[in-house]
């Protein structure tokens, strides 16, 4: 029997599309590898565990998905911030009232290191557990995507880079 991918991965997915428009085939659903599950819509990218902790790896252990990062150990893991700086949702300048966009919160990106991220993805990755992110010295950009870790697998996520503003969908 095909293993079936834990539901929480398809909101890392592209949207799904027409099937006679499909643009990203390979994006609208997680996708098994060896070591787990992988998930992207081109954004942000998970690797997911298949299996569980093994009892004897101590806590902390590094993913088995670790390959999907760019030098992950140049950095300390601290958590995923709860409540960091935002900057005003474009669409209601901030108020949120009945504004689809920012869901009616107002805010549209959350910074996490120096780095602008979009609210959904923001969301998404503060919504795993023991979520942390990867704090570096430099603020990530476009060649080095916020990286990030949970129980369970890893993943990055593009930042939005300034002048580029706006809600992302
Ligand atoms: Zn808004």
């Amino acid at each position: 029997m095909k293993p079936k991918p834990p539901a929480f991965l398809q909101q890392f997915c592209h949207p799904p599309e027409p099937a006679e428009e499909m643009r990203y085939p390979g994006m609208v659903a997680p996708w098994a590898v060896g070591s787990g599950w992988r998930a992207t819509d081109g954004r942000i990218l998970i690797g997911h565990r298949r299996a569980k902790l093994k009892a004897q790896e101590p806590a902390g252990a590094v993913p088995l998905v670790e390959d999907l990062l760019p030098n992950p150990k140049k950095g300390r893991w601290r958590k995923w911030p709860a409540d960091p700086p935002t900057s005003p949702c474009l669409d209601c300048s901030g108020d949120g009232q009945d504004c689809f966009a920012c869901g009616g919160t107002g805010k549209a990106l959350y910074q996490v290191n120096g780095a602008w991220i979009a609210r959904r993805y923001f969301l998404a990755i503060r919504s795993l557990p023991n979520a942390c992110c990867l704090w570096r010295k430099r603020p990530s950009n476009a060649r080095n995507p916020v990286q990030f870790r949970y129980k369970g697998g890893v993943g990055a996520v593009m930042p939005v880079v300034r002048g580029g503003q706006g809600n992302a969908p």
